[in-house]
């Protein structure tokens, strides 16, 4: 199957060229040129009036149009997958919950049947799955239970590794066997973010040290940056090597506090996240997280104890907000939503970038940067309304 999209705008890694063809060949891109003829058996994608970038990658995101990770359903899952891709998502890693061990078990094995299983052309690709927590700090709960949170046990986190599915793991630091649990994890290939932490300066650098690479939703949930205690979040800042992730709903974090991320970390480092919970894509109402009652007004989930409980935030909008809060070009605030997020887990070889041997994941937005399409390894679904 080959398509050719006629692209008005072309996002590259770090710069946008105008009037460019892109070929794709079973899955693949083959081709980015200015002139090139269309294979006769080529679907030909008129995007002449449109912005074309790469497929955005939401390394977090727990649910979706009322489906969770937790719920540990194929249809959960698809639920998800569907909706994020009409928000121009092309990949994303389901996000567990702190929960009983059979409950994380259960969710991790869900997410390996469901990247074995075939998907259907309009939905984003399961890229892994995202553990955040149980081993993470009752101090810097924000919405994960705390009757569950406990400490790093090899005999428990070792087979959830050993499904070969787990990309990314949220630790804190301090809690016991932490930073054995970032060297075992660095061995199966997992990157380690550090969140939900009350981390001091040392403790956090430590954690780097030790293999993390990232920071869970920078700001939240993490000891602030106290000019004599600079905390988990001035290890974040000051460490050229770390990634930050940044939850762009102008709620959780203010724009001008993404604005001075952006500037001490750069497009290469941060990566746009939604933390996306059941509730997003459903309008206000009372939901459920976990056993929690979520109430959401206005678009922003609380706790009834008046806690942020994930967000209703889609990655089409979050591009949107770090353009406006940042002043960035779309090229840079494409990095921050697709190749930064890639690199963070290890999955930049083939995601991530329009360029020749990547896969084709692709979104068209219009001029107002909304999802005109969206192209899921070479495959796609026309809007039915
Ligand atoms: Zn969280």
């Amino acid at each position: 199957m080959r398509i050719v999209i006629d692209c008005g705008a072309l996002v590259l890694y770090d710069r946008i060229e105008h009037n460019r063809r892109v070929l794709i060949e079973d899955g693949v891109i083959r081709a980015i040129a200015a002139h090139m003829d269309a294979p006769a058996d080529a679907t030909v994608i008129d995007a002449r009036a449109h912005i074309v970038l790469p497929g955005f990658i939401d390394i977090h995101a727990h649910g979706a149009m009322g489906a969770d990770t937790m719920d540990a359903t194929p249809e959960a899952l698809q639920t998800m997958a569907r909706f994020f891709a009409a928000h121009g998502v092309t990949g994303f890693l389901p996000t567990t919950m702190t929960a009983q061990r059979e409950k994380i078990e259960a969710a991790i094995e869900n997410v390996r049947q469901a990247m074995i299983s075939p998907s259907a052309p309009d939905t984003a690709h399961i890229l892994g799955a995202h553990v955040e927590g149980p081993f993470i700090n009752p101090k810097q709960c924000g919405a994960q239970p705390i009757e569950f949170m406990r400490t790093a046990d090899p005999r428990e986190y070792s087979p959830w590794f050993e499904r070969g599915v787990v990309k990314l793991i949220t630790i804190a630091p301090e809690v016991d066997g932490a930073i054995h649990l970032i060297e075992d994890a660095r061995r199966f290939g997992v990157a380690v973010a550090v969140g939900h932490t009350d981390a001091t300066y040392a403790q956090a650098q430590a954690a780097f040290a030790a293999g993390a690479n990232q920071a869970t939703h920078t700001f939240n949930a993490m000891r602030g940056l106290h000019h004599r205690e600079p905390g988990a979040l001035g290890a974040v800042m000051a460490n050229d090597a770390v990634y930050a992730q940044l939850i762009c709903d102008n709620v959780h974090v203010h724009p001008a506090a993404m604005n001075v991320l952006y500037k001490c970390k750069g497009a290469d480092r941060v990566a746009v996240i939604t933390d996306a919970m059941e509730a997003t894509g459903l309008g206000d109402g009372a939901f459920a997280l976990g056993a929690q009652r979520v109430l959401v007004q206005g678009g922003i989930a609380r706790l009834e104890n008046g806690a942020l409980a994930g967000s209703t935030l889609t990655m089409d909008a979050a591009f949107r907000n770090i353009i406006a809060a940042t002043g960035c070009s779309p090229a840079e605030a494409s990095r921050m939503c697709s190749a930064s997020p890639a690199r963070a887990v290890g999955l930049d070889y083939r995601k991530g970038r329009i360029a020749p041997g990547y896969d084709a994941d692709i979104a068209i937005l219009d001029a107002t940067l909304r999802v005109v399409k969206t192209i899921v390894g070479g495959q796609y679904a026309e809007k039915t309304g």
